[in-house]
């Protein structure tokens, strides 16, 4: 079967399944609808083959983290970065401080504590919140091949809700893991995680990774190579919070996922997969666009440890 018909069966064996919920601690995103599904696969050649909803747009999330860690190692250098932000799983929930108990770096930078931390580290020591804003925003840009926007319902929302991330913005001020202040930061975090993306862009940014930074359309090399390989091997390890084990293991494709209900995946030198659909599981993952990475993994023999 042609790829394109591949993927809209694949969607439509899935959506029957309306498990989970949408997220319901920011209010914004509990009103989206949930029936909407895409999937959009990109592969390092650049070619794009997409099905269901794929001009949804909604907002990046915790897919951000990775991207953001990219461009906090190349404004920084890995060693500066290392020093603030851990490479261990977590082993817990999104939002758990999990911090080091012996040097209080974030365990990684999957969940949202270093995902602060790594905002915190833009551009240099007490850059301007608002260009570390700008930062991201170009770098999502470039790496998607067309211009992104801020939701700034979804950002407001997430905003007048953020208690638990500036208490732990808090935490790492306190620990000088931030620098500047904490409020300024989890803002700019909150405006990351608020861009606007469809599946379309999730899967070029991630082909892009997958290219070891040469984005596939343009040609144009937004990541050096060690940072791309850093981002995918911490994806890896914590990309799916308390279940990365059991999705590496079964799935075998480094991934993250967004509490919007947006996951993206990545095979070196092959793929990069965008999927879409908000209902959640109990991790915070995607119900439906996991499964469709499931079909992927086994239909196509995408698991990463499968010998050639
Ligand atoms: N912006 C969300 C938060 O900080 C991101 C969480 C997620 O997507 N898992 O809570």
């Amino acid at each position: 079967t042609p790829i394109p018909d591949y993927l809209d069966e694949v969607l439509d064996t899935l959506r029957d399944d309306d498990s989970g919920a949408t997220a319901d601690y920011i209010p914004e995103l509990a009103n989206a609808n949930p029936d909407q599904f895409a999937l959009s696969v990109t592969t390092a050649t650049g070619g794009t083959y997409s099905a269901g909803d794929t001009d949804a747009e909604f907002s990046i999330q915790s897919i951000s983290k990775p991207f953001a860690y990219a461009a906090a190692i190349m404004d920084r250098g890995l060693d500066r970065v290392l020093e603030s932000i851990g490479v261990e799983p977590s082993g817990e929930a999104f939002n758990e401080l999990s911090l080091d108990p012996e040097t209080n770096r974030p365990k990684n930078s999957m969940i949202n504590a270093g995902a602060i931390a790594a905002h915190g580290l833009l551009l240099g020591e007490h850059a301007d919140p608002e260009e570390r804003v700008d930062r991201v925003l170009t770098l999502f840009s470039k790496l998607a091949g067309r211009q992104l926007r801020i939701d700034d319902k979804v950002f407001q929302s997430e905003l007048e809700t953020a208690d638990h991330n500036l208490a732990m913005a808090h935490m790492l001020k306190k620990y000088r893991i931030l620098t500047d202040d904490p409020h300024e930061v989890v803002t700019g975090y909150t405006r990351q995680c608020s861009i606007l993306v469809t599946v379309e862009d999730l899967s070029m940014m991630a082909a892009t990774l997958a290219n070891g930074g040469v984005q596939p359309r343009s040609r144009e090399r937004i990541l050096d190579a060690d940072t791309s390989r850093q981002v995918m091997s911490v994806m890896a390890v914590a990309g799916m919070y308390d279940g990365a084990g059991d999705w590496l293991t079964r799935v075998g494709i480094p991934a993250k996922s967004g509490v919007a209900g947006g996951l993206v995946g990545v095979l070196p030198d092959q793929v990069g997969i965008g999927a879409f659909s908000p209902r959640l599981d109990k991790h915070g993952n995607s119900q439906r666009a996991k499964r469709a990475f499931e079909r992927l993994s086994k239909d196509m023999g995408m698991h990463l440890f499968t010998p050639s």
